[in-house]
């Protein structure tokens, strides 16, 4: 099959696939693909990436194409319904980083806790050996809401029972017997947002979970909680975020996703994309005041990245290709 491979960025990646997936014909392309810069149109097998985004034009360009598999979990940059309609399969890589993302959520949750970047600033920028403004507060006994108890959630919930902290989770499938077998309590997400000192979103994104946290419900949030958002930007009304720090509801946040991050990754894609509706433009503006507000941490869609991840996603991907090319397609999502 002719297989295009978008956003391989190191050379280490090109060679294990190469390696892996011997006979087929694989192109390797650094950059994203868009509706302006299309990918190959002669590709049977597309593995996408987060900036690559399947969309209805895309797919009337690639003619030939059989199989999306994107290297991620979520799958919100894809049109589903678009691929459904020309008999497209998707596939992705359910399960890769489950630790990793769970151990990121609590290394943010740390350095937001224990003010650990304003610390190491001091040392490092300013020679400076005091304590002045760097109190922190202990995890020990407070409570920790999990949002989402799928694979993510779940090893949250377990980090958290070795800290020590109360935990309580709101999942709209709840798993009785992990909440019983870990000792937590499902609950709504109204009074998950009312109890808890640390409200963390391990959710996919879709038309139903868009702004979760909103202008309605961000106000019953715990007056002091802290926000940690690794899953999807999207989740979390920006402007209403803003606002709920402003107004001391939350004390911080640690984001390693924005509503509008593609935006404020790239400034120049706002050009590209001609003037952004007042909306995007209103939630990019309020996406540059949380990255200079001290009780806020940003990093860059980082929560995947390790060593370890890089490989299961690539085994994963490797895989999903050798099952579609045996008739026997796995990892499949559907809308
Ligand atoms: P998962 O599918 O295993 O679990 C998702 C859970 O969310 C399920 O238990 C589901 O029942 C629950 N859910 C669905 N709708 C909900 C709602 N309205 N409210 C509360 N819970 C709801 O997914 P996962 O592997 O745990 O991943 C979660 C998300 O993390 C992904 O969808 C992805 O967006 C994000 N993610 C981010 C990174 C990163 O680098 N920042 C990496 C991987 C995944």
């Amino acid at each position: 099959m002719k297989i295009a491979f978008y956003e391989i960025t190191e050379n280490w990646q090109e060679d294990y696939l190469r390696a892996k997936l011997f006979g087929h014909q694989l192109y390797f392309y650094g950059a994203a693909f868009s509706d302006t810069s299309l990918p190959n149109k002669d590709a049977e097998v597309i593995s996408t990436f987060t900036n690559s985004p399947v969309t209805p034009k895309v797919l009337e360009h690639a003619k030939n194409l059989k199989l999306v598999t994107t290297r991620t979990t979520g799958f919100d940059h894809i049109d589903l319904a678009a691929c459904a309609e020309k008999k497209i399969t998707v596939s992705n890589v359910p399960f890769y980083g489950e630790n990793t993302v769970a151990e990121f959520t609590f290394a943010l949750l740390l350095a937001l806790s224990r003010k650990v970047y304003p610390a190491i600033k001091r040392v490092r920028e300013e020679g400076l050996f005091n304590y002045d403004n760097l109190r922190g507060f202990d995890l020990l006994g407070k409570t920790i809401g999990v949002v989402g108890t799928g694979h993510i959630g779940q090893c949250v919930l377990k980090i958290a029972k070795g800290f020590g902290l109360e935990i309580l989770a709101y999942d709209p499938y709840p798993k009785d017997s992990l909440a019983k077998d870990l000792g937590f309590k499902y609950v709504s997400l109204d009074e998950l947002l009312a109890s808890s000192d640390i409200i963390t979103l391990h959710v996919p994104y879709m038309p139903e979970t868009h702004h979760l946290i909103n202008k309605d419900n961000i106000r019953l949030c715990k007056k002091g909680s802290v926000l940690v958002n690794t899953a999807r930007g999207g989740l979390v009304d920006t402007e209403s975020l803003v606002w709920a720090l402003q107004n001391n509801i939350l004390a911080g946040a640690a984001l390693d996703v924005l509503e509008e991050e593609g935006f404020i990754k790239d400034e120049a894609h706002l050009l590209g994309q001609g003037h952004p509706n007042e909306q995007q433009l209103k939630t990019v503006l309020a996406d540059h005041e949380l990255v200079y507000m001290d009780n806020v941490i940003i990093t860059p869609h980082n929560a995947f990245n390790t060593i370890e991840a890089m490989k299961r996603i690539l085994d994963t991907t490797v895989e999903n290709i050798q099952a579609f090319a045996a008739g026997k397609p796995i990892n499949i999502v559907k809308k």
